[in-house]
């Protein structure tokens, strides 16, 4: 544990909101996505956390996360949502995770490669991957065996009409392709209520600690806390400048701690002269620019803290992303290499 730098993660509050997003659901059942290396977390610490706690469907995106997650789970319950290239068909039909089909061209080439249980994703108006929810789907998916048939809402965190529209269009394709089961929903279209949630739902952000939409702030705790250490304590003087561009100018004599915490590290920039930290209760306000390896603070008010001490970035995800425009989903899928990452609970 060399790093100056780690995420404290709180097991707790991860499985937690999974029973949360599992009873919002309904009768269906929440799964978990967990592509991106678990945004960022850990896919391999969440998939182990979340499988203990029963939940039975986790998502990745590549086959190359897959791979990652040999031996840490069933591969039956782990679906890749982007499909098979031919390069990847030896993997899938290996049986390393199930397919997602997402075409006509690979529906075929699974049923002529003699590929078994399979998913299919149905566009129902997001116009990204999936066959085409107006196609004749209902003789292209004829002689698969499909477990999972899902679709993916487009606009879930915000009211749109477009929600109702997606979920009137995958009603009819529930009439029209066989499947054990049926899913539509990600976090926000949890909160959309029951006509979302078929058999199944998939939430990733809000298992994170991210909150999508209104309607779930309350319902999830935080998962993640940013630590740095402090590397230098400084006394800056009235006039003294900080950081690149002297965008800072001190108007009294202040005491500063420069933090090991940059944008490199998935600490945006955009925080810069915005963003906060704590000890306890106490704020301490960045300075100046953040720059790619490091960031200052006034320490002023926690004259206790010295070089080597860790403290919490103020970083509380719906909080950051009102106040930078930066997603939530960045903000946790961007979160560095460099922290340790630490599990308690
Ligand atoms: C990423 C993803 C999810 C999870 O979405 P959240 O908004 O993070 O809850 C669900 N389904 C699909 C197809 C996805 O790609």
């Amino acid at each position: 544990m060399l790093a100056n730098m780690r995420l404290v993660l709180d097991g707790g509050a991860l499985v937690a909101n999974w029973r949360t997003l599992d009873q919002l659901s309904g009768s269906a059942g929440a799964g978990a996505a967990v592509k991106a290396d678990g945004y960022g977390l850990g896919a391999r610490e969440v998939v182990r956390r979340l499988s203990a706690a029963g939940c039975q469907d986790f998502f990745v995106a590549h086959w190359g996360e897959a791979q990652a997650l040999t031996g840490w789970i069933d591969p039956a319950r782990l679906a890749v949502l982007h499909g098979i290239a031919p390069a990847e068909e030896a993997a899938a039909l290996a049986g390393l995770a199930v397919p997602v089909l997402n075409s006509a061209e690979q529906v075929s080439r699974w049923k002529a490669a003699g590929g078994g249980r399979c998913h299919v994703m149905i566009d129902t108006g997001m116009s990204r991957l999936g066959i085409d929810w107006r196609d004749d789907i209902s003789a292209l998916c004829a002689g698969l065996d499909v477990d999972l048939c899902l679709s993916h809402l487009a606009s879930a965190d915000e009211p749109s009409a477009q929600n109702e529209a997606q979920r009137q269009r995958f009603e009819q394709v529930r009439h029209q392709v066989k499947a054990r089961r049926y899913s539509l929903a990600n976090s926000a279209g949890i909160a959309l209520g029951n006509g979302y949630h078929f058999d199944c739902t998939r939430p990733g952000l809000a298992l994170y600690g991210g909150v999508p939409c209104d309607a779930l702030a309350g319902h999830i705790r935080p998962v993640m806390r940013l630590e740095a250490r402090i590397l230098q304590v400084r006394q800056v003087r009235a006039g003294d400048s900080i950081g690149y561009g002297a965008t800072f100018t001190a108007e009294r004599d202040m005491r500063t701690a420069t933090l090991s915490l940059g944008y490199a590290d998935g600490f945006k920039r955009a925080l810069s002269s915005i963003g906060a930290f704590r000890s306890g209760d106490v704020h301490l306000p960045l300075l100046g620019r953040v720059s790619m390896d490091l960031t200052c603070i006034d320490l002023t008010a926690a004259p206790e803290l010295g070089e080597g001490d860790w403290i919490a970035a103020d970083v509380v995800l719906p909080a950051v992303e009102a106040a930078t425009g930066i997603s939530q989903y960045e903000w946790l899928t961007q979160i560095g290499r460099r922290f340790d990452r630490i599990w308690v609970d």
